[in-house]
C-alpha cells in the first residue's frame, strides 16, 4: 500500500506577519513536502491561523477592531510571504472556523465519554482593575521551579517548565501592573495523569521515528515527573470574556486556545476535502476516510518551544478521542534561527524581516537554500550569518552549479545547435548518477537537509574538474576535437540535469525554468529525469546572479531611522530618532517606531578604560540586554541596581570599544546638570510598553 502523507507547520499566532521563524519552519517543511511528490508520493500539505486567545482579543480590543476583523487582516498578508518565498501549501484555513469548532467539540465529547474530562472549581487570578480573569500570558512572576524573575502565568522561558499561574511567586498583572486578587471558577481538565494515558504515551514515544530522540527523552522526562516540570492534569477551560470554541454544556465556558489549536491541523485538512482542492490532488476518499486510513502518514513540523503540547497533550487527545481520529506519526522538531549568533528578537529590531527580504529583490531561492545547506535531523539552532550566506550562494550555487550550465551550454549551442551527443558512451554516467541520487534521497527522506546539499555540491565540484581538465575553451579551437568538446560539454549538461533534478525541492523555480528554457521540456523534473541523459539544450539563459553584499547590508540595517555612525556611547538624550536633524514635529507613527520599555537595572559596573561609560544590564522582563550608558559622572554603579528606568528597546545595537550596546537608557541634561536618569512611576514592571 502507498502511503499518503498529510504534513502541517505549527499554526502562526494570528497578532502579527510572519517573522524569519516561520520562514524558516515552512522552507524547511516544504522541501520535504516537494521530496516526497518528486519521487512520486501523494502529499496534503496544509496551514492555518492560529486565532484564539486572549492575545488576539485584547489586541483588537486596543485597536477598536474585533478579533473576526483583526485575525482576517493578519490572514490576508499570509499569501505575499508565502508564494515569496515559493511555500507551496495546498490550502491555508483559520482556527477561528466552524470546521474547528464542530472537530473541537466532537474530540472534547469523545474524551468526555472516554472518562478523561471532569471539572472542579479553582482559584484563579482575576485582574480587579481590568474586570477579567487573567490569562496565564497577562500574569507575571517568579518561576517557582528556577526563580527566574518576571515569567509569564504558563510556562517559564528560562528552565521551560509549564506550570499553573497561581503557583508563581509575587505575580502582578501584565495588563494593568494590578496585584491580581484569586476568585474561584469552575474549570475543565484533561486527565492526562490517568494512567492509561500515561502508558499509552509511553509506548507512543518509544516508537522509532515518532519524534527525535531528544525529544522523545524530554517528553519522558514530563511524563515521569522526574523533571522539573511534575505531570500534572491539564486545565483546558477559560471564562468569558474569551475569543475562542464555546465548550458545549457549559455556558460561558471556552476551550483553552491550546486545545483547539493543534485541533486547527484537522480542520484545515477538512476544509481542504470539502473545498475539492484534494480531489484535484487525486484524493478520492472523504475527509474520514483519509484521515482514520492505515496508510494516512500525519506529520507535523514544529519548533522546540511548542514540544509539550505535541508530545503529551495532542498525541493523547487524538488517540483516546477514538477512530478516525490517531495519533501524530511523526513530530518534526526544529530549532531555533539566530542571526549573527543573536536570537532574533522583534522588539529590539535584529533578526531579519522577510517581507523586506522580498522588497530589496532578494531571490527566495537564495534563503531556500541556505537555510537547506544548514538544517539537519536534529533540534539544533540555525545561524544565519551575512558573510557564510554570501560565500555559499555565490561559491556553491553560482560558481559551482548555475556555472556548469552556462559554461557548456554555451559551447553545445554555438558549434553543434543545441544537439547533446555522447561519444563516450553514457552508462558510466547514468550509474554515479544514481549513486548521487541514492545518496540525496536517503538525505532529504532523513531530513539531513545539510548532508544532502553537501553530497550535491561534492558532485558539482568533480563535473567543473572533470569539465576544466578537458580544457573546452581549447578543444573549441581545433576543428579536428570537435568530437572531445561535444563529449566533454554533454557529460557536464547530464550532470547538471542530474543536479537540478536534485535540487529541485529546494530551488523549484530554477527547476522549473532550467527543464522549460534549457531542456526544453513542457513538464516539471522529477527524481526520475536524474538518469535521463539530455539531448539537446537551448542556448543558456541566466538562472541565478550572485548575492550583492550590499543588499545583505541594506536587509540587516534596522528599518527605524538612526543617527550616523559614531564612536561616541549612545548619548543619554535625546532618544536617536528625535535627532536634531529631526522634522519640528513627527506623526504619531514615526513616534510609535520608538519601543520603549520600561527596564530594571540588574547590573551597574565600571568599565575598564572608559571614563564616561557604566555598563548596565537591563531586565526586560523576557529578556536582558546590555548598553553602555554615558552617566558615570552622575551615578555610583553600586546605587543603581534594582531601580527601574525607561530605554529604547528597538535601537540598532551599535558595536563599541568595550562591547555591544543593545538599546539605550534616557536621562534628562540641561544646564542645571544632569544626566538625571528617568523613572517610572510605582507599579511599572520591566518590559511595559511607554507609549
Ligand atoms: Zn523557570
Amino acid at each position: 500500500m502507498s502511503e499518503t502523507f498529510f504534513v502541517t507547520t505549527a499554526l502562526p499566532y494570528a497578532n502579527g506577519p510572519f517573522h524569519i521563524g516561520h520562514i524558516m519552519e515552512y522552507i524547511q517543511a516544504d522541501i520535504w513536502v516537494r521530496f516526497e511528490r518528486l519521487q512520486g508520493r501523494r502529499v496534503h500539505f496544509v496551514g492555518a491561523d492560529d486565532a484564539h486567545g486572549a492575545p488576539i482579543m485584547l489586541k483588537a480590543e486596543a485597536e477598536h477592531v474585533s478579533p473576526e476583523a483583526l485575525v482576517a487582516r493578519i490572514a490576508a498578508g499570509r499569501g505575499r510571504y508565502l508564494e515569496g518565498f515559493h511555500i507551496g501549501f495546498d490550502h491555508w484555513h483559520s482556527t477561528h472556523s466552524s470546521e474547528n469548532t464542530a472537530l473541537s467539540q466532537d474530540i472534547y465529547r469523545r474524551l468526555k465519554a472516554a472518562g478523561l474530562i471532569y471539572s472542579k472549581p479553582i482559584e484563579q487570578f482575576f485582574d480587579p482593575v481590568k474586570g477579567m480573569f487573567l490569562a496565564d500570558r497577562y500574569i507575571k512572576g517568579e518561576c517557582p521551579k528556577c526563580h527566574a524573575k518576571d515569567q509569564y502565568g504558563d510556562a517559564c522561558e528560562v528552565c521551560g517548565s509549564v506550570y499553573a499561574p497561581t503557583e508563581l511567586i509575587e505575580p502582578y498583572s501584565a495588563l494593568t501592573g494590578a496585584q491580581p486578587v484569586l476568585r474561584t471558577s469552575e474549570h475543565f481538565f484533561f486527565r492526562l495523569s490517568d494512567p492509561l494515558c500515561v502508558e499509552f504515551l509511553q509506548e507512543w514515544l518509544a516508537v522509532a521515528g515518532h519524534v527525535q530522540p531528544q525529544v522523545a527523552n524530554k517528553a519522558r522526562e514530563w511524563l515521569s515527573g522526574k523533571a522539573e516540570q511534575a505531570l500534572g492534569d491539564w486545565d483546558i477551560s477559560r471564562d468569558a470574556p474569551y475569543f475562542g470554541i464555546p465548550i458545549p454544556d457549559a455556558p460561558g465556558k471556552f476551550f483553552y486556545v491550546w486545545l483547539d489549536a493543534p485541533i486547527g491541523y484537522l480542520a484545515a485538512l477538512k476544509s481542504y476535502f470539502d473545498s475539492g482542492k484534494a480531489r484535484a490532488n487525486g484524493e478520492t476518499r472523504s475527509f474520514e476516510a483519509f484521515l482514520g486510513a492505515p496508510d494516512t502518514r500525519q506529520v507535523h513540523f514544529i519548533g522546540k518551544d511548542i514540544i509539550y503540547f505535541h508530545t503529551l497533550f495532542w498525541p493523547a487527545m487524538l488517540h483516546f478521542a477514538g477512530a478516525p481520529y490517531r495519533a501524530p506519526d511523526n513530530v518534526h522538531v526544529h530549532g531555533f534561527i539566530t542571526v549573527s549568533g543573536e536570537k532574533m528578537s522583534k522588539s529590539r529590531g535584529t533578526g531579519i524581516s522577510p517581507l523586506r527580504y522580498l522588497e530589496l529583490g532578494m531571490n527566495p531561492e537564495w534563503l531556500r537554500y541556505y537555510i537547506a545547506a544548514k538544517l539537519n535531523a536534529a533540534v539544533e539552532d540555525l545561524d544565519f550569518n551575512p558573510a557564510d550566506f554570501i560565500a555559499r550562494i555565490n561559491s556553491d550555487l553560482i560558481g559551482k552549479y548555475v556555472n556548469i550550465a552556462s559554461r557548456a551550454a554555451s559551447f553545445i549551442t554555438r558549434h553543434f545547435a543545441g544537439v547533446l551527443e555522447y561519444p563516450s558512451g553514457t552508462e558510466e554516467l547514468t550509474l554515479r548518477a544514481r549513486e548521487l541520487l541514492e545518496q540525496v534521497r536517503s538525505s532529504y527522506a532523513a531530513r539531513e537537509f545539510g548532508r544532502a546539499m553537501r553530497e550535491i555540491m561534492a558532485f558539482a565540484d568533480r563535473l567543473n574538474q572533470e569539465f576544466d581538465a578537458r580544457q573546452p575553451w581549447v578543444l573549441a579551437k581545433d576543428p579536428a576535437r570537435r568530437e572531445a568538446l561535444q563529449d566533454s560539454c554533454a557529460r557536464a549538461l547530464y550532470g547538471f540535469k542530474t543536479l537540478t533534478c536534485l535540487l529541485a525541492p529546494v530551488l523549484p523555480a530554477v527547476a522549473e525554468r532550467a527543464a522549460r528554457e534549457l531542456f526544453g521540456l513542457d513538464r516539471a523534473l522529477t527524481f526520475a529525469d536524474a538518469l535521463a541523459p539530455p539531448r539537446r539544450v537551448n542556448p543558456y539563459q541566466h538562472l541565478m546572479t550572485r548575492v550583492d553584499p550590499k543588499q545583505l547590508d541594506a536587509l540587516l540595517e534596522p528599518q527605524e531611522k538612526t543617527v550616523s555612525e559614531t564612536s561616541a556611547p549612545p548619548a543619554p538624550t535625546p532618544p536617536a530618532a528625535i535627532a536634531t536633524d529631526a522634522p519640528a514635529t513627527i506623526s504619531i507613527d514615526q513616534f510609535k517606531q520608538i519601543d520603549l520599555r520600561v527596564a530594571r537595572i540588574a547590573a551597574a559596573e565600571q568599565v575598564a578604560g572608559a571614563d564616561k561609560l557604566l555598563r548596565l544590564t537591563l531586565d526586560l522582563g523576557t529578556e536582558t540586554r546590555t548598553v553602555f550608558a554615558g552617566i558615570k559622572s552622575a551615578y555610583d554603579p553600586a546605587a543603581l541596581v534594582g531601580r527601574l528606568t525607561v530605554m529604547v528597546a528597538n535601537l540598532a545595537p551599535r558595536k563599541m570599544k568595550f562591547g555591544v550596546s543593545e538599546g539605550m537608557v534616557l536621562a534628562a541634561s540641561g544646564p542645571a546638570g544632569g544626566p538625571f536618569l528617568l523613572t517610572p512611576d510605582v507599579g511599572a514592571a520591566p518590559g511595559m510598553r511607554i507609549s
